[in-house]
């Protein structure tokens, strides 16, 4: 194995582990830390933990034990995957993740990249962009676990970490990967850390992978690993192919990102949907139970759309009552269950939306490790669970894919 990555979560994996197979790569992703599972045979493999939001010292102790397991596998490289919108907190988990990977690795310097030029993140001057605005103008600020009120990443990233961070800004990133080599060796040796990288193209990510080939340790959004499988020498294969798997199909979203309320509203237009209120499983109400009453008798008519998104004043209101941490569990364990009874119901093709969404989802049915399928669009393959039942999974970060989304997916998959 070439590369490890570490991403802190689920659809964050399965986005970087498209990246890197789209670019060449064979890539196996793997949920969780496996305890049974013997020597990988892939170029690149992906441990989706689920630590975005974790305790700090948990993501930390995720985050090693992952570690561990890559280098054991032969990994020559680590990546440490985070959003392509920085999602974390003043108290992490970035920072403080990969400050224990620095540590455990013996390194003492590392870039942070989150750019996606492909889905408008960019970093110019060390500010995040989500297309035109600021991060911290971006529906991101109103993120129910991770807001984002702060564009400027080294400040953010600053909050994170006990160590120096620092900016290589375009100018010397467009001269190149030496160009930037020589910046790193310069803040490295001025007791930075932390570079945080400018990017606002594809040409810049390709340039930064060139210039990272001798880092233990990279840190970044999905984007960082386009560049990275040429210093190993593999370059771009063929298209994947869309094996069939049959059955009924469904939509789960749990996603209150600005996108999935776009494509859950448009969903809505024409199909049939369940919705799950917060509030309502708070009062002990067998949600789960009624929603798969309700999609049973449908579900050989086509697909069916189970969601708890909703817009950010409705979120509000519910974490009000709730709180954020218990209204976020909630939901995730409501639509796990249905996810299950679903599968138990003849589905076979199931499209997730969010995150922490789709890590409950797939620990519910049991998935521990993915093989990346197809694109349907930029950051979100099609994959399929190694064992049984044979099972299409689409996981969608929260912000990606297009409004019709849910209809594209569910259409190129048999
Ligand atoms: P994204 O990929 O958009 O960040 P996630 O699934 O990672 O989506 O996070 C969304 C979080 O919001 C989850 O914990 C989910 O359970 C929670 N959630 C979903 N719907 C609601 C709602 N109506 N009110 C409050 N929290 C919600």
């Amino acid at each position: 194995m070439h590369l490890g990555c570490i991403a802190d979560d689920l659809t964050g994996a399965t986005d970087v582990a498209l990246m890197l197979q789209n670019a060449g790569m064979r890539t196996v992703q793997v949920i969780g830390v496996p305890a049974g599972l013997g020597q990988v045979d892939a170029d690149a493999v992906v441990v989706a933990l689920k630590s975005r939001t974790a305790p700090a010292a948990e993501a930390v102790a995720q985050s090693l034990a992952a570690l561990e397991w890559l280098r054991k596998q032969g990994a020559r490289q680590i990546l440490f995957k985070y959003c392509s919108t920085f999602d974390s907190t003043d108290a992490g988990n970035i920072g403080p993740v990969a400050d224990a990977l620095l540590g455990a690795m013996g390194a003492s310097f590392t870039v942070a990249c989150p750019a996606f030029p492909t889905n408008k993140r960019t970093v110019y001057l060390g500010h995040l962009f989500v297309g035109e605005q600021l991060l911290s103008e971006s529906p991101m600020k109103d993120h129910p676990l991770t807001p984002m009120r702060d564009a400027n990443l080294a400040r953010v990233l600053g909050r994170q970490t006990k160590h120096k961070v620092d900016l290589v800004a375009l100018p010397t990133v467009r001269q190149g990967a030496a160009a930037m080599r020589e910046a790193f060796k310069n803040l490295k040796e001025s007791g930075h850390t932390y570079a945080i990288v400018d990017a606002v193209a594809d040409e810049d990510l390709l340039a930064l992978g060139a210039a990272c080939a001798e880092l233990p340790l990279l840190t970044g959004g999905s984007g960082i690993a386009m560049g990275l499988p040429a210093n190993f020498g593999i370059r771009k294969g063929g298209d994947a192919a869309i094996p069939a798997v049959g059955g009924h199909a469904a939509v789960l979203s749990g996603s209150c990102s600005a996108q999935s309320n776009a494509q859950v509203a448009h969903w809505m237009k024409a199909r049939p949907s369940f919705r799950i209120d917060p509030l309502q499983l708070a009062d002990g109400v067998n949600l789960a139970a009624a929603a798969l009453a309700w999609a049973g008798p449908l579900l050989a008519a086509g697909a069916v759309l189970v969601y708890a998104t909703a817009e950010p004043d409705a979120v509000r209101k519910v974490q009000s009552r709730l709180g954020a941490q218990r209204a976020g569990e909630l939901v995730e364990q409501c639509l796990a269950r249905i996810a299950k009874g679903l599968v138990e119901q003849g589905v076979r093709r199931l499209v997730v939306a969010g995150g922490e969404t789709s890590g409950a989802v797939v620990n519910a049915l049991g998935v521990s490790a993915l093989r990346i399928g197809a694109q349907i669009d930029p950051g979100v393959p099609w994959t399929y669970p190694i064992g049984e039942p044979r099972l299409a999974l689409a996981l969608k970060s929260g912000n990606f894919g297009a409004v019709d989304f849910f209809d594209k997916a569910l259409g190129m998959q048999p």
